[in-house]
């Protein structure tokens, strides 16, 4: 059985790793695939890899959503995945003690920033039917603090926050439109590269992080596409403001011993 036969979902940031695992799957399950990304080649090669859509989309840009929006008016899911840790361009400090207030708001106008807009269009495509499934990729930072990466942190938290706002507000006007938030950790894509490095240390840096993780093991991309199907589905339709996070157990509590 195809989960989202015919129903039409925009996915961004979907050239490679988390977005794309979930655009192929959403293919897969029938449904009418519309891949976006920032990086026009790659997303152009992953679509038609897939066998779907591809438009370019800079979520930080509201001329690009309401390009999106002439050209998909009507959605039935929507992922806001697109996300940066602030760590692509090179090893700037993200602490909250170093920061600097160019790399937060750069984190922010992705992650959050681009969140906001992707749920706004979400509701204006959704509106005309009523219903309609919004699923935010937040992150476990967005459930914890982290030391070394405030903004990401910062940004992750919000988007927790206004999935919740977008879920009251639809429920409110009586639509339904349903948004929730996955929160994954530690899911093996290039978004790790520049942290993990290519130096001596990167595999001591590769065990550190599956010691951490109560599974022992990444997670997998198609891992998290898994819930974003449940989410989109009809499986799902009491589903609302709510958050699920994949995250290898990682957030289940400390591991320490009583006493
Ligand atoms: P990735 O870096 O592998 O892929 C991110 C994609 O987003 C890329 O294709 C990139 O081109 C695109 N992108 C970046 N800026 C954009 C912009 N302004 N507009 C449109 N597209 C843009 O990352 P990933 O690991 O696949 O992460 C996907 C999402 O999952 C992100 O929101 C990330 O924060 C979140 N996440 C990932 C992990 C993990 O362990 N990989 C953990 C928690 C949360």
């Amino acid at each position: 059985m195809q989960r989202l036969k015919n129903k039409t979902c925009v996915v961004t940031g979907a050239a490679r790793g988390i977005g794309r695992a979930i655009a192929a799957r959403f293919h897969a399950e029938g449904g009418i695939v519309v891949a976006t990304d920032i990086d026009e080649a790659a997303g152009a090669a992953t679509a038609s890899a897939i066998g779907c859509r591809f438009e370019p989309l800079d979520v930080r840009e509201e001329a690009g959503w309401s390009r999106l929006a002439r050209l998909v008016p009507v959605a039935d899911v929507v992922v806001n995945n697109a996300g940066v840790t602030g760590f692509e361009s090179g090893a700037a400090a993200h602490d909250p003690e170093h920061a600097s207030l160019a790399d937060w708001r750069a984190v922010h106008r992705v992650n959050l920033d681009g969140t906001f807009l992707g749920c706004r269009y979400a509701i204006g495509a959704m509106k005309a039917t009523g219903t309609g499934s919004i699923i935010n990729i937040s992150s476990r930072s967005g459930m914890v603090g982290i030391p070394g990466a405030a903004a990401y942190a910062s940004s992750k938290a919000a988007i927790r926050n206004h999935s919740k706002t977008v879920a009251l507000y639809c429920a409110q006007q009586g639509w339904r439109i349903r948004c929730n938030s996955i929160h994954p950790a530690a899911i093996l894509t290039p978004m790790w590269e520049p942290m993990l490095g290519s130096g001596a240390d990167r595999e001591a840096r590769m065990q550190a992080l599956v010691a951490a993780t109560p599974l022992r093991r990444f997670g997998l991309p198609d891992e998290v596409a898994a819930a974003a199907v449940l989410l989109a589905s009809d499986e799902a339709t009491y589903v609302t403001g709510t958050e699920i996070t994949i995250d290898g157990g990682l957030l289940a509590g400390s591991a320490a011993s009583p006493g």
